[in-house]
């Protein structure tokens, strides 16, 4: 039995239909004797929304309550994918990032996770349930919510995993994998087996969107195995490998 904690970006709960297929793909890690532990992002379309909102209100909106209304996102999917795996027979409990003390600076829209409050969340997998926890938002010292910066649910996973001390943090997304350039740009892009966290802070940081680069940054500092897969299709996707693990390597 392995402790596996699973991103789910905003394509893969971008509707209803794609929530149910969500749910039916923990149900088949559970059946396999995992525990999991869920991050889910904003449905698709959904942080772009709110954020057009805020600034059609003002051109300069406060940071303080921009994260308030982008965090809200996650809010919306979490709740969806407790009910829908409660639905299945699964016990889930959906957490925003407070209840369960994600603490980070106050440096809203780019904020850094200091902790996490791994007593809680253990104990509710001990009990058997799934916990569905909304990426890319904390909480400050001041009690306010922040935000990790776009593409942020990456960097909760993988901090609750290093926090866990789990097996495996699995990315699944709407691509099966790493690849050498974005597929959906190169055609003739290669799609990896393994790649390095050096490559893979490289291709990050370059702007390649797959990977959010400070999860990259926790997965190699607290040795977290990372793997970047397919929602929607089986196969064994992308690991992100120590440097000496790499027998490609010189
Ligand atoms: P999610 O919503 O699941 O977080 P993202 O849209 O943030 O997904 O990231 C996945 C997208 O990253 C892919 O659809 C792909 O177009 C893009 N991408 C950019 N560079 C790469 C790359 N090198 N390998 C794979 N995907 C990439
Ligand atoms: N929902 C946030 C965003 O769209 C965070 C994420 O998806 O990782 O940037
Ligand atoms: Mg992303």
């Amino acid at each position: 039995m392995a402790l596996i904690v699973q991103k789910y970006g905003g394509t893969s709960v971008g509707s209803v239909e794609r929530i149910r297929g969500v749910a039916d793909r923990i149900v088949r890690y559970r059946e396999a004797g995992h525990q999991v532990c869920v991050v889910s992002s904003a449905m698709s379309g959904e942080t772009n929304r709110l954020d057009a909102l805020g600034k059609e209100m003002v051109a300069r909106p406060l940071a303080r309550e921009m994260d308030v209304l982008l965090s809200s996102g996650e809010q919306v999917a979490i709740a969806l994918l407790a009910i829908a795996l409660t639905a299945r027979g699964v016990p889930a409990q959906s957490f925003l990032g407070f209840q369960i003390a994600i603490r980070t600076d106050d440096a809203h829209s780019r904020a850094r996770i200091e902790s996490i409050d791994t007593e809680k969340l253990q104990s509710v997998i001990d009990q058997g349930i799934v916990p569905v926890i909304a990426g890319f938002q904390g909480i400050d010292d001041h009690g306010a919510i922040t935000t990790l910066g776009r593409g942020g649910s990456d960097t909760t996973a993988v901090a609750v995993a290093a926090a866990l001390g789990a097996d495996e943090c699995e990315i699944c997304t709407d691509v099966d994998g790493v690849y050498t350039a974005d597929p959906r740009v190169e055609p003739r892009a290669r799609r990896l087996g393994t790649v390095t966290f050096e490559e893979m802070l490289e291709l990050a940081s370059l702007g390649s969107k797959v990977l959010h680069p400070r999860s990259v940054e926790f997965a190699g500092k607290y040795q977290v195995p990372l793997r970047v897969l397919s929602t929607f299709e089986e196969g064994q996707g992308t690991l992100i490998t120590m440097e000496q693990d790499n027998m490609e390597q010189p």
